[in-house]
């Protein structure tokens, strides 16, 4: 048996453990800067397996470092483990059916993100125990991602110094690999305040908030025209500043939500997003009061090393551990589902539509780029920062959409945990090659340093804002 076979030996005799443990944190499904449960379990796993861990990094009680081995190269694995809220369903079953009403679920599969990422730094510590090999493999336990942007802050306290390369992956129903770039992010709450008064017996008196905020959304929108055509501009009235019509609304509030392909272009349009809020302030007279949430950098794939993760991805394929169970799942949660024809007909590989067809699996690798063109990420950040790939893997029934019951139901299979061990061997089969070979890790540098050879991070969250508040 040569290394790479013996890396996936490995882990395919430890899916059962590796599957407790994100089963565990599937039942956990804590909510965004709350994973206290999800981030002990994973932390002491890596603890007893005889890494050092860093607990409480970056100002988040759930954020952690995991090390293990000595020198360089240090190559980190990123693992998320939070949940989304009101997506709680039960596992298994083939219609929604929340566990606990209104709780929340894995509905982005995080559980496995982490759970695979820590079964491959256990790998990959294995190969650097056995051989007394230089280098250092990190788990870095991210929470927040769900709208907490937890990287970012990790970032921005310098957790990534000192690290060669980072690589994650995301569970989803294709194996794929990521090449897109995805969309800067600006979220920002704009207060209004004014003068409440009876509308009807003294309207003169009042100055309203909500007509600001009706005024600035008018604004806003006129402002579309003459931004580029890739940003994206969202929002929501999250205080209308009372139910009472007769009052004149003293405070009300309304959040931004800015996208663009370059932060730069991010900060463009939020500034003159500020300019319309002030004019709306003015017009009202009433007053106006930014208060900044969260943003994300783009994310800039390293292509070398993207690379390098779809070699070995395209190594691991097809997953041979499906059993009839599966099939059987995957096929009823189709039923539930739109209609994948559309998504069938692109591919070009008529063998695996063949399959897909017959088991509702799309066990093979796609072709072409996960398209993150029009989300956003806080993975954005971190590559950045460090050199950084991601992929995703199969580990649902075929076009499972994501923040979907389905994909929450399918969180405890066979189907989700094949996947993950998957995701596992292509990440620790990399971390391998880059151990290897100091040429694969100077090419995976030397694109980095020619990518932002003109562009330094800024991060974009200012300096005031702590995470979570
Ligand atoms: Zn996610």
């Amino acid at each position: 048996m040569d290394t790479k076979e013996k890396l996936i030996a490995f882990l395919d005799s430890k899916v059962k453990d590796f599957s407790k443990i994100s089963d565990k944190i599937w039942d956990f499904a804590e909510l965004q800067f709350k994973e206290k449960k999800s981030s002990e379990l994973l932390s002491s796993v890596l603890e007893n397996e005889g890494f050092t861990v860093e607990k409480n990094v970056a100002g988040i009680k759930t954020a952690f470092i995991a090390s293990y081995g000595s020198g360089n190269p240090v190559i980190g694995i990123l693992g998320e483990f939070d949940a989304l809220s009101n997506m709680s369903q039960k596992s298994g079953v083939t219609h929604k059916e929340p566990l606990v009403e209104g709780a929340p679920g894995h509905g982005c599969g995080h559980h496995l993100l982490g759970t695979g990422s820590l079964a491959a730094c256990i790998a990959v510590k294995e190969y650097l125990k056995e051989t007394g090999m230089k280098g250092t493999i990190k788990f870095f336990g991210c929470p927040a991602e769900e709208g907490g942007a937890g990287k970012v802050f990790m970032v921005r306290s310098g957790c990534f110094e000192g690290v060669d390369v980072a690589m994650t992956w995301h569970p989803a129903s294709q194996n794929m690999v990521w090449e897109d770039s995805s969309l800067a992010t600006n979220q920002v709450y704009f207060n209004f305040k004014g003068i409440s008064s009876h509308a009807a017996a003294s309207p003169h008196l009042g100055r309203s908030a909500l007509d600001a905020v009706e005024l600035m959304n008018v604004g806003v929108n006129y402002l579309r025209e003459h931004i580029i055509s890739d940003a994206r501009v969202h929002y929501a009235v999250t205080n209308t500043g009372g139910i009472a019509p007769n009052i004149v609304q003293a405070e009300a509030t309304v959040l931004y939500l800015m996208r663009a392909p370059h932060i730069s272009q991010v900060r463009d349009i939020y500034s003159r997003v500020c300019k319309i809020a002030d004019g709306a302030a003015l017009m009202t007279e009433t007053q106006v009061e930014t208060k900044f949430d969260t943003g994300e950098c783009e994310y800039r794939p390293n292509i070398p090393l993207t690379k390098l993760i779809e070699k070995n991805l395209k190594e691991v394929l097809p997953i041979a551990n499906y059993t009839q169970e599966d099939i059987s799942l995957a096929k009823s949660m189709i039923d539930t589902m739109p209609s994948m024809d559309g998504f069938l007909h692109k591919l070009e590989d008529k063998k695996l539509v063949e399959y897909i067809e017959e088991t509702g699996i799309c066990n093979g690798f796609i072709e072409g780029t996960n398209g993150l063109g029009s989300g956003s990420t806080d993975v954005g950040d971190v590559s950045w920062v460090v050199p950084t790939a991601q992929f995703t893997t199969s580990c649902a029934a075929c076009e499972t959409p994501m923040h979907s019951w389905q994909l929450v139901a399918q969180g405890k299979s066979n189907l989700a945990h094949q996947g993950m061990i998957t995701a596992a061997k292509t990440m620790a089969l990399s971390a391998f090659d880059i151990l290897q070979s100091p040429q694969v890790l100077q090419e995976i540098k030397e694109a980095f340093e020619k990518d932002f050879s003109q562009e330094k991070y800024i991060c974009p969250i200012p300096e005031e804002v702590l995470p979570g508040y």
